[in-house]
């Protein structure tokens, strides 16, 4: 069995399970990534209007459309480079048993999506999902945390072991919902200059807000005065409304 490419198929009581919690209704239409060998893709296409899936492994690509129903889209190609938001239309829903060895970026990609699809289910690494799912406090938050809970929802339904794979990886797996929400808990106008602002923050995790930003900043000490933030807390304790508080204060200073 090929363990390239992330491939671990999942076994029919995970796809029970898994659909249980997507609820798919007849009117929706989804995009899965990483649909390898059709495990979720064909029950999933039995109760929604329309599967989109890509499918980086050609072989798999072509086998599964020869074998799935006519209300599946098989595209080959790499879900890092595809222009996702082209291929399902508003209001779609996204679900994957991704890859593990790229889930960050793949993660990173699906957020752009958040005014585009309704939700996403993923399934991750136990230790991944619970990053993403992790509240401001915790050693597991970082950035791709704050940029979930700027647009989303997060929990954990769903928590599957190594043998509900085939063949099992070597760690646990947990499914990642996110729902995107109608608003971001705060607005960013620039998302790039945001991402390499909590770089900033985050480059020495056990040093202080104060000593990971005073270089690039040098009005620092003044804002974080201005906005009741200790400088020396660690950019772990701050939740995403704080964070954008303090970007915004230094951008317009
Ligand atoms: N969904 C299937 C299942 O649950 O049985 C397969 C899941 S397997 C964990 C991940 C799948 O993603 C594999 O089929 C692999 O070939 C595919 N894959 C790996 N990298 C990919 C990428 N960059 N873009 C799209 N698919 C990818």
């Amino acid at each position: 069995m090929p363990r390239r490419l992330g491939q671990h198929f999942l076994k029919g009581a995970g796809v029970g399970a898994l659909l249980g919690v997507v609820d798919p209704a007849r009117d929706e239409v989804f995009l899965e990534i990483g649909p390898g060998e059709g495990a979720l893709t064909k029950p999933l296409a039995e109760r929604a209007e329309r599967v989109v899936a890509v499918e980086l492994d050609g072989r798999l690509a072509r086998r599964l459309r020869a074998t799935a129903p006519a209300n599946v889209e098989v595209v080959e190609g790499d879900a890092l480079k595809e222009d996702l938001r082209s291929l399902v239309p508003p209001d779609g829903r996204l679900v994957g048993n991704l890859p593990y060895y790229v889930s960050s970026p793949l993660l990173r990609r699906i957020l752009d999506l958040h005014d585009h699809v309704r939700d996403a289910h993923v399934m991750l690494q136990e230790e991944v999902a619970r990053r993403i799912a992790s509240p401001p406090g915790s050693r597991e938050y970082g950035i791709l945390s704050i940029l979930y809970a700027l647009w989303a929802d997060v929990d954990l339904p769903l928590k599957l072991p190594p043998g509900a794979f085939r063949p099992p990886p070597r760690v646990s797996s947990a499914l990642l919902r996110a729902r995107f929400r109608e608003e971001a808990r705060a607005e960013v106008a620039d998302l790039q200059a945001f991402e390499v602002f909590l770089k900033q923050a985050f480059a020495r995790r056990r040093r202080t807000l104060e000593n990971n930003l005073q270089d690039s900043y040098p009005n620092l000490k003044e804002y974080l005065r201005l906005l009741n933030l200790e400088g020396s807390r660690r950019a772990e304790t701050l939740s995403v409304v704080e964070f954008v508080a303090l970007w915004r204060a230094l951008k317009a200073g």
